[in-house]
């Protein structure tokens, strides 16, 4: 299996330290508000990424963390705990603010068949882990106290941007959004473990620690939460794109001062979704989310379908005339799956055959739209029976988690669908018979119920219009 690597700048073979268990740490949301369809398209990825591994054989430990405390409103150390904001507009706990806004996280998983990570761990589960890694790095001299926080010395390290093409020079004030000068910082770049003191007093989660009372900055969760579940050694790690710098910079920089080895090998990063104007993003508060899409009548798993037609290493353009065409695709291949017969013999060839392509597009960087294109070709495929066809798409599913063979994910029911189905079948066989009599009374007959049919060149699709 190979995977873009952006530790190396190349694609790689992917090989785990243990033969058969992979190591992979995803990096959570930070539950101040919904996870936005941007998100959730490095979720997606991260799922197709699980998967992948799953269906080459490999157990794997997956752990997430749940981000409730330390994300300020910048990336870099400036502006105020994001979380507290939303707490306060809200006007409720900050705990009460994670509480709702991970279990609507979650649900969105469930609508788009993301796989739940084995582990996963809220930020405030671990202060005393946080204290005892900051402990050990001030020891090592790799961090020092200053102002009342404690900070990073960036300055310890032969290569602290192994991860990123950023420079010394892009960190100077006013280079990019987010950086403010901090005086209590020895280097421009250096980033802080525990705050102690804040330019908001309310901080309203705060706990004991050698340095005073405080709580931990964003970086130091991720490296803690990680070697906790882990050990000291991580296969993957992934995130979105704008994750590399300064979050998973900082990540390695105090896991490897810490462990005093290579932590991690492989850095997975999927690219954004962007709309018209610019990057998808939460705290700009005017966003999409997977909710919103169900109201205005889209199927989640049609947004799965999109995001799995384009690479997750290209920007992805959200429109609605994209995902109006992803939502028709979808609706149209699911009523190719559905009515394949479930009777028959498995074509053994033909199926090593077909799974052996789909596995070669999904190991070559998990390219999705390729293994798509696979399926397509087995449906296509007049020498081969329904049973195996049938039996690759389940194959595939477990990959692609499209509910492929699940009738009850379209909004009508299982039986609605099949009658439907074998109505198609009848009016068809009517048709080859120049019956057209029949055939206008079947198409009338299911327009009275609310379904319309189009005749296409590849066969008839329906549309359900009440
Ligand atoms: P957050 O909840 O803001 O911490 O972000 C959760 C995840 O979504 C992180 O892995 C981000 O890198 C990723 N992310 C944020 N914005 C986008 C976007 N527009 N497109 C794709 N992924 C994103
Ligand atoms: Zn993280």
């Amino acid at each position: 299996m190979k995977l873009y690597n952006t530790l190396t700048r190349r694609v790689e073979e992917f090989i785990p330290r243990d033969k058969k268990i992979v190591k992979m740490y995803t990096c959570g949301p930070t539950v101040y508000h919904y996870a936005h369809i941007g998100n959730l398209r490095s979720y997606i990825m991260e799922d197709i990424l699980e998967k992948t591994l799953m269906y080459n054989g490999y157990k794997v430990n997956r752990v997430m963390n749940i981000t409730d405390v330390g994300h300020l409103s910048s990336d870099s150390d400036t502006g105020e705990d994001k979380m507290v904001k939303s707490a306060k507009k809200q006007n409720k706990s900050v705990l009460d603010i994670a509480k709702f806004y991970t279990e609507a996280f979650f649900k969105d998983f469930e609508k788009l068949n993301i796989k739940k990570p084995e582990t996963i761990e809220p930020a405030t589960n671990l202060i005393d882990d946080y204290i005892k890694l900051i402990t050990v790095l001030l020891e090592k001299k790799y961090a020092y106290k200053s102002g009342g926080n404690v900070y990073f010395d960036t300055s310890k390290l032969d290569d602290y941007y192994v991860l990123t093409n950023h420079k010394e020079d892009e960190m100077v004030v006013g280079a990019r959004e987010g950086v403010e000068n901090d005086s209590n910082k020895k280097n421009q770049a250096d980033f802080v473990l525990w705050f102690t003191k804040s330019k908001f007093e309310d901080q309203e989660l705060k706990w004991e620690s050698p340095w005073g009372l405080g709580y931990p900055g964003w970086h130091i969760e991720c490296s803690c939460i990680s070697m906790k579940h882990l050990g000291e050694y991580l296969d993957i790690h992934c995130g979105g794109v704008d994750n590399i710098f300064p979050h998973h910079t900082n990540e390695i920089a105090q896991s490897e001062a810490y462990l005093g080895h290579k932590w991690c090998n492989y850095w997975v990063h999927c690219e954004h979704l962007n709309d018209k104007n610019g990057k998808m993003s939460k705290s700009k508060g005017d966003f999409l989310t997977i909710s919103l899409l169900e109201e205005k009548g889209y199927n989640p798993l049609s947004y799965r379908l999109m995001c799995l037609q384009s690479h997750y290493r290209k920007q992805l353009i959200f429109t609605f005339e994209n995902l109006d065409n992803a939502e028709q695709t979808y609706k149209k291949l699911r009523q190719r799956t559905l009515s394949l017969n479930e009777d028959g013999e498995l074509d053994n060839a033909k199926f090593g055959y077909y799974k052996n392509e789909f596995l070669k597009c999904i190991n070559e960087d998990m390219n999705t739209s390729s293994a798509l294109t696979v399926l397509y070709d087995v449906l296509k495929d007049n020498d081969l029976n329904d049973f195996t066809k049938r039996e690759l798409v389940r194959s595939f599913d477990e990959v692609l988690s499209l509910d492929l063979l699940k009738k009850d994910a379209s909004k009508l029911d299982d039986e609605t669908i099949l009658y439907v189905e074998e109505k198609i079948k009848k009016r068809l066989e009517a048709k080859k018979n120049k019956d057209f009599l029949k055939a206008d009374k079947i198409r009338d007959e299911l327009l009275k119920k609310g379904i319309q049919l189009k005749d296409t060149k590849e066969g008839t699709d329906w549309v359900v219009i009440k």
